[in-house]
């Protein structure tokens, strides 16, 4: 690892922690050259084979890119995107498997995204499932409506037992 202060070109580890959830491995490095220390964070990639075959690294930019059309003219930020995007490489992670395709980062995004915004999500999930009929739209509405009412009757339940 190159210095990134002088840019000698080796380095001495003089510490490595693994992070509390094992995910990644902090290292201390110190330059020989000009003696100065620095961190490095050593994390698994994370691979996407594309529907061509293509292998490239994970990109939360392209998770952004990727829901941010659904997202047009909706309450939705930037900052919502990238956290959206945050959270879908965590739940990637959290499966540890290093290389997925395509289809499943699109699997990934639906759930956060249908909290962030359900017209978004049905505009995303209906081009992502292909969805080719008013029928397929009904379907996943009432899903969405059956899941409100749901949570509805949960929330009126606390509130009776709270009396
Ligand atoms: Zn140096």
């Amino acid at each position: 690892m190159h210095c990134p202060f002088c840019r000698h070109a080796d380095s001495r580890v003089v510490d490595s922690r693994t992070s509390d959830d094992g995910a990644s491995i902090r290292r201390r490095r110190q330059c020989p050259a000009c003696t100065r220390r620095f961190t490095t964070l050593e994390t698994a990639s994370l691979s996407v084979v594309k529907r061509s075959g293509v292998t490239e690294p994970f990109s939360r930019e392209k998770v952004v890119n990727g829901v941010r059309k659904a997202c047009q003219g909706r309450p939705v930020t930037e900052d919502d995107l990238a956290l959206l995007a945050q959270r879908v490489e965590e739940s990637v992670r959290a499966t540890g498997i290093a290389e997925l395709d395509a289809y499943e980062i699109g699997l990934t995004i639906l759930g956060p995204l249908r909290e962030l915004d359900e017209v978004a999500y049905l505009r995303f999930a209906s081009v992502y499932q292909a969805f080719d009929s008013l029928e397929d739209f009904e379907a996943a509405i009432n899903l969405l409506r059956a899941e409100h009412e749901q949570a509805a009757a949960d929330e009126s339940s606390v509130d009776r037992s709270t009396d």
